[in-house]
């Protein structure tokens, strides 16, 4: 397969090509249509295997057909991945003027595409300020679940609680991790919607 049989527009699969991205890795071939398609989608991804790029192309493609306010919340586990896949919006959706995804969520003057954060910082700002809006993210996408729920991460499930409260119900909600053990079913039951399911 090749990305435009997966479903994505031109310009996007030449942005791609810009960056060297020609063939769909296993995750992109599995994931990226049933993403276009509107499904929730829980898939099993190492880091390496083009993950970030599965779930940041669905996203850039959908929001070139639709910009407005906040379109997508990623929550990953430390800042350094925040950092990553922030870079992977900023280059993929170049062609859209997509505006800087931020991490330091009083850093900004717009109201960005995109917010990338980990879940204790963006739960520690929702309960100490009304600043921004989340009410119309389309996307809502968590990102090495598994880590999420880890040691560290342990005020993971209460943190999500707080930001999911401030998310509409009807959204897309994707999930990605390196294994898909139990404790992700329960992630799944609170924060997800019949999913598409892919395992390699
Ligand atoms: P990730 O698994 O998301 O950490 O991505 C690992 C690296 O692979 C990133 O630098 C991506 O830019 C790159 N990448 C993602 N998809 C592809 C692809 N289909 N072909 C070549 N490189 C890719």
């Amino acid at each position: 397969a090749d990305f435009s049989s997966l479903g994505l527009s031109d310009w996007l699969v030449k942005q791609c090509k810009q960056l060297g991205i020609n063939k769909p890795t296993p995750v992109q071939e599995n994931c990226m249509p049933p993403i276009l398609e509107g499904r929730d989608c829980m898939g099993c991804a190492k880091t390496g295997s083009g993950k970030t790029a599965a779930f940041v192309l669905p996203v850039v493609q959908k929001l070139s057909e639709d910009p407005y306010g906040i379109f997508c919340l990623v929550l990953t586990p430390t800042r350094e991945l925040a950092y990553q896949i922030a870079e992977q919006f900023r280059v993929l959706g170049k062609p859209l003027g997509l505006r800087d995804c931020i991490i330091k969520l009083n850093e900004t003057r717009l109201p960005p595409h995109v917010v990338v954060a980990t879940p204790g910082r963006l739960a520690d700002h929702i309960r100490s300020s009304d600043t921004f809006s989340m009410s119309k993210i389309q996307f809502l996408i968590l990102d090495e679940a598994d880590r999420l729920l880890e040691q560290g991460c342990t005020d993971f499930t209460k943190d999500l609680e707080t930001i999911l409260a401030t998310l509409p119900a009807k959204r897309q909600t994707l999930l990605f991790s390196a294994t898909l053990t139990d404790t992700l079913h329960e992630l799944k039951n609170i924060a997800m919607n019949k999913p598409f399911f892919w395992e390699s």
